[in-house]
């Protein structure tokens, strides 16, 4: 039999797709009990990983098997109710399985010709989200694979239409000559966005930065005076604290000296579409671009990012590197290509637009607000256990110090991890160790709060006991 047979067989029986979907049920199944983070032996096991390259063609269903015995438990189990580390979503369920569905389409998104079930859902999602948070009609939105993507893209559209204004054309004459750009950002901004300022050949020595109150938000009065060659950098969402920046004063002066407003919003833009947290947002509206994950709060699959802008005609000129966006617009309908720097990407909006019409406006009230309640309900219950909490809890993170040693605090963060009862993973706030709390997936109960904050409390007093023998 030759490959294109054997292929062929496979394709036809679909044996491997149930053998799959096994291995898949056993998963999701034994992610919510098992140890968080893999065990030694899981580890250990990943040797099993390391071959030559193989010579002949190999065996399907041999290969899935590996796959599972040795990959699956080498996973760490962020499907589960009890993984608090960076800030990684979960999944929702129906995201999940329109994944599956569309894995089986394999739809290449760059043009409306290539996929027209594609662009219709972009163009669904794009107007979703606008509506969802109050965002201004003008807005187009990208569907990137992630917030850092997404930052990248809304600086270069900044970059195109401030030197637009200026009749330089960044996309024509580059950096050489050209009249300089302002970067301004927060002390706290987030390392995402330090990457792309390097990365799109600003100078990450040149950014103007701006001090930050207690919770690591801007302070208004430290703003330095605005031209129309600043780019700012806004943060909803400071990726210790949860904090929001203060918008309105911010953007309201931006506006006035016609300079750029970024907003990086992860996982903390989906507050501005929630009835509870929307307070947290006040003139987030007033912005230029905006950057959120899907696969953060909303619990879309990864990879799921988003660029949004009010200024089409700078993303698009930015993103084609032509002046001329118009003529390089292929179709009526939306060409997907246009907003991100792919041509080539899978079909994510496929999931975020499941996600939407699954939660609705309620639905993603209830799941945000849920994560923001279980992050206070963590907060309270090691506070009443002696430990600190440094930061006002107002989204979904919580920044604890378990003790004012750093090398204290890092024992008992890893008596936590090694407890594989829950992970969460280690920060500085303020110069100082911290154990950094994120509540990101809706999985997360009560009961999953109540069994993590006794694993804190026993490591803790387990490392105390043992420094004071
Ligand atoms: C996670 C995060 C990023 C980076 O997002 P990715 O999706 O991982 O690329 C940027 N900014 C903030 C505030 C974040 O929390």
């Amino acid at each position: 039999m030759n490959l294109r047979e054997k292929l062929h067989l496979e394709q036809q029986s679909k044996a491997l797709f149930g053998q799959a979907q096994g291995y898949a049920f056993d998963y999701a199944d034994d992610a919510l009990q098992r140890n968080i983070f893999p065990t030694e032996q899981a580890l250990k096991d990943l040797g099993q990983f390391a071959e030559d390259l193989p010579t002949a063609t190999g065996d399907s269903a041999a290969i899935l098997e590996q796959l599972h015995q040795y990959g699956s438990p080498a996973t760490v189990a962020q499907t589960g109710g009890r993984y608090f580390g960076f800030v990684n979503g979960g999944i929702l369920p129906v995201t999940l399985a329109t994944k599956w569905l569309t894995d089986f389409w394999d739809q290449n998104t760059a043009l409306q010709v290539m996929s027209p079930i594609t662009s219709k859902l972009e163009e669904v999602c794009e107007q979703w989200l606008k509506e969802l948070l109050d965002l201004p009609d003008s807005t187009v939105a990208g569907f990137v694979s992630g917030t850092s993507s997404a930052i990248f893209c809304g600086l270069a559209a900044a970059r195109f239409r401030i030197y637009n204004n200026q009749h330089w054309d960044f996309n024509q004459q580059g950096h050489n000559g050209a009249p300089p750009i302002r970067i301004i950002a927060g002390r706290h901004t987030h390392g995402a966005v330090v990457k792309a300022i390097g990365l799109l050949g600003f100078g990450i020595d040149n950014i103007e930065w701006v001090d930050c109150d207690d919770q690591g938000r801007i302070i208004p009065g430290q703003m330095p005076a605005l031209d129309n060659s600043c780019i700012i950098l806004l943060q909803a969402g400071n990726v210790n604290s949860g904090a929001f920046d203060p918008f309105v004063e911010i953007c309201d002066n931006a506006n006035a000296a016609d300079a750029w407003v970024h907003i990086d919003g992860a996982f903390g833009l989906w507050a501005a579409g929630t009835k509870r947290l929307k307070h947290l947002t006040p003139g987030m509206e007033k912005a230029h671009s905006w950057s959120v994950d899907g696969h953060k709060t909303l619990n879309t699959p990864y990879d799921s990012g988003i660029l949004l802008c009010r200024d089409k005609e700078a993303l698009v000129s930015a993103l084609q590197a032509t002046g001329a966006y118009l003529t390089s617009c292929y179709s009526e309908s939306r060409d997907g290509m246009l907003y991100t720097p792919e041509m080539s990407r899978r079909a994510r909006a496929i999931e975020l637009w499941a996600a939407l019409k699954y939660l609705g406006r309620d639905g993603v009230d209830e799941l945000v607000v849920g994560m923001h309640q279980r992050a206070q309900q963590f907060a309270d219950l090691l506070k009443s256990a002696d430990f600190d909490i440094l930061n006002d809890v107002v989204f979904n993170q919580v920044i604890v110090s378990p003790s004012a040693d750093d090398q204290t605090t890092q024992s008992i963060l890893e008596a936590i991890q090694q407890s594989g009862e829950c992970w969460v993973g280690g920060s500085l706030w303020n110069g100082q160790k911290v154990i950094r709390i994120s509540v990101c997936s809706w999985v997360t109960s009560e009961e999953d709060i109540n069994r993590s904050a006794q694993a804190f409390i026993k490591a803790r007093d387990s490392i105390i006991a043992a420094s004071d023998k």
